[in-house]
């Protein structure tokens, strides 16, 4: 259940309650709310002189439901680049699997310049599925896009792969991606949910919706407002392509849930011949941002070389989105 305090309430007394009720603690619009466990469906009339409102949850979907915060919260990303709330926005992020090398990152953030895009990503640590296949440059890699970012104005997105890195991503990204592979790490949930930075959470391949945004409410639940979704696919029993991208999925956490939602076609699908028409599907649907990976030349990618589009190929993708924003009200950022 979520108890909102009155305004009054101050946080000496927020948290006693907090105690009694054995419950998170967070502020949201300048008053305390109690997030109970939730088993509790009514608060004791003891209590009804501090509570403004309360809110029973059938489900452990709480902080993320529309029926706690109506609409979708609006995530700031940097003072110019917000998405959610009432803004319309579909963010493009583009950029390589991983950082290789300063070349080739440099090439990359230089296509973002020419076309506008706002975000670059790039893995520095990259969960592989093999131990034997490039794992990514680490702290280097994190560098290399620091100084992307500094050199042209780009915002970051890079992968968190377990927590004793925590803090060098916190350092250098903007926006932190929980991978597939993570969604279940409860070390680096509750890491995140204790910094205010937006956490990209993506849907491990295995999970049902429920569990996803479950995942997003450990986030949530230790403080951090600031989470976006990603679905990215899950595993099916077709194996003509790598996993099955879950549109049904995303209308149902459309409707229910007040976090924003990026969809990645590049790894749902697996193979770059798919990947324009699957983001212009998902564009077309309503999103509030594609992530699309990119390579300046995909066939010598050291992960994820089969569906890294080359940049004469996005650069059409991304002039085929701007009708089909236009005609569906959203502005592509
Ligand atoms: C990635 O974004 O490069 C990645 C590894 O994604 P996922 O966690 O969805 O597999
Ligand atoms: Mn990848």
């Amino acid at each position: 259940m979520i108890i909102r305090l009155k305004k009054n309430i101050d946080e000496k007394k927020a948290s006693e309650l907090g105690k009694e009720l054995k419950s998170f603690v967070l502020k949201q619009n300048g008053a305390y709310i109690l997030v109970t466990p939730s088993k509790l469906k009514e608060v004791e009339k003891k209590y009804s002189s501090l509570v403004a409102e309360s809110i029973p949850f059938n489900d452990d979907i709480q902080l993320a439901s529309k029926k706690n915060i109506p609409g979708t919260r609006e995530i700031k990303i940097s003072k110019d680049i917000a998405i959610g709330g009432k803004t319309n926005n579909t963010l493009v992020i583009t950029g390589p699997c991983s950082v290789e090398s300063e070349e080739q990152i440099e090439q990359s953030a230089q296509l973002c310049k020419k076309l506008g895009v706002k975000i670059l990503r790039a893995g520095a640590f990259k969960p592989r599925t093999s131990p034997y296949t490039f794992q990514g440059m680490g702290v280097e890699g994190l560098k290399l896009l620091d100084k992307m970012r500094k050199k042209h104005g780009l915002k970051i997105i890079s992968e968190v792969r377990d927590s004793t890195h925590i803090n060098d991503l916190i350092e250098y990204a903007d926006i932190i991606q929980i991978g597939a592979k993570s969604m279940y790490d409860h070390g680096i949930l509750k890491a995140c949910s204790k910094i205010n930075k937006p956490v990209l959470l993506k849907r491990g391949f295995g999970t049902t919706v429920q569990e996803f945004v479950q995942a997003a409410e450990f986030i949530l639940s230790g403080g951090n407002e600031n989470v976006i979704l990603c679905e990215r696919g899950i595993r099916t029993f077709e194996t003509k392509t790598r996993f099955t991208l879950d549109l049904c999925g995303v209308a149902w956490l459309k409707e229910n849930t007040n976090l924003p939602i990026i969809l990645d076609p590049s790894h749902a699908i697996g193979y770059a011949h798919g990947v324009p028409d699957l983001t212009r599907a998902c564009m077309a649907m309503g999103c509030d941002g594609l992530l699309v990976e990119t390579h300046p030349n995909p066939s010598i990618a050291k992960s994820d070389a089969s569906q890294q589009l080359n940049f004469d190929e996005f650069t059409a993708l991304y002039n085929s989105l701007k009708p089909i924003a236009k005609s569906i009200g959203r502005n592509i950022l």
